[in-house]
């Protein structure tokens, strides 16, 4: 546990694919501790856990946030649940995310989605046992409560607001405390990264729109201390910010500028990132995730009228005619 900030610690858990870990921040509570994320599901970071409740966490969690339903942040929840009694908090349109994702065929939709957009079906195949399927063993918590936008959750000193912003998933919370300026964004803001802005099967049609929309938000919030979902806390928000409104508006002209002809979004992806990750079947997670992100932005580009989509075996994009 590395303290932070006064009170508040971070856990930096293990992940056995992706970044290697993600974090998960415990705030002194009194006796007791707040908790803003759980970590990936596994045998390696449940017995973490079991360790911090014997030792320094022994005066018990009492609040657990989830602030998303991706499975490095929500994968133990369920686990944590049983093993503290502690009650848990979502954002609604979260919880019903963490729910399509749970669906006994995810794993066909998954696929039929990833192939319709033009991804091989080896590849497609490969995601789904490797990624889709392996995540579906952590069941979800039995109670989930709600979180709403301007609920606030105290603990020591702080009082964290809850701002609830889409773009990486669709209502991810955000805990803002506007006394110190520290902010748990998750994967709002990560600073070695862009996040993820991506279509799935299920969910929030134009991502990257709302994800345009949350960083207006954070920007008018002065954030001092990003305390993120990944990597280290850092304290340069608005400048981060700024960096990925460029880099996913250019991200929008590259695609502009490889779109020639009718093409997938994942024939798309592989002019726009480059041929390797492409060429090697270890790059799996990375195809996909190249392919969902090409796709978020198209979605936005066919929103604004400049290009056009077209549904037939598999769907097409194409620069949409000047008016
Ligand atoms: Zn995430």
């Amino acid at each position: 546990m590395l303290e932070v900030l006064p009170g508040i610690f971070q856990l930096r858990l293990p992940l056995a694919f992706g970044l290697g870990h993600s974090n998960a921040y415990v705030l002194r509570d009194g006796d007791a501790w707040l908790l803003y994320d759980c970590g990936y599901s596994s045998a390696d970071c449940q017995a973490i856990w079991h360790e911090l409740l014997q030792d320094e966490l022994r005066g018990g969690i009492a609040r657990i946030v989830v602030s998303h339903h991706h499975p490095d942040h929500m994968g133990n929840a369920r686990w944590l649940e049983q093993a503290t009694q502690a009650e848990i908090y979502m954002a609604d349109a979260e919880k019903h995310c963490a729910e399509a994702y749970h669906q006994s065929d995810i794993g066909g939709q998954f696929h039929a989605f990833l192939e319709k957009h033009g991804m091989d079906r080896a590849s497609a195949q490969q995601v789904v046992e490797q990624y889709v399927q392996s995540q579906l063993t952590s069941p979800l918590p039995e109670k989930i409560l709600p979180i709403k936008a301007g609920d606030i959750f105290a603990a020591g000193p702080y009082r964290f607001q809850a701002y609830i912003l889409g773009g990486h998933s669709d209502a991810q919370v955000i805990l803002f405390d506007a006394e110190t300026g520290a902010a748990l964004v998750s994967d709002h803001l990560l600073q070695f990264i862009t996040p993820n802005i991506a279509l799935w099967p299920y969910g929030d049609r134009k991502p990257l729109t709302s994800y345009f929309k949350s960083l207006e938000v954070l920007k008018g919030l002065n954030i001092q201390t990003v305390l993120p979902g990944h990597h280290k806390v850092y304290r340069t928000a608005d400048q981060r910010i700024e960096q990925l409104k460029v880099h996913h508006r250019d991200l929008l002209e590259k695609i502009e500028n490889s779109l020639m002809g009718k093409l997938s979004a994942f024939d798309l992806a592989a002019r726009v990132f480059g041929t390797t990750i492409f060429r090697e079947t270890r790059f799996v997670l990375h195809k996909m995730l190249a392919q969902q992100e090409i796709l978020s932005h198209l979605q936005y580009l066919a929103s604004t009228g400049q290009v056009l989509k077209h549904e037939e075996d598999r769907v097409y994009w194409q620069i949409a005619p000047l008016p």
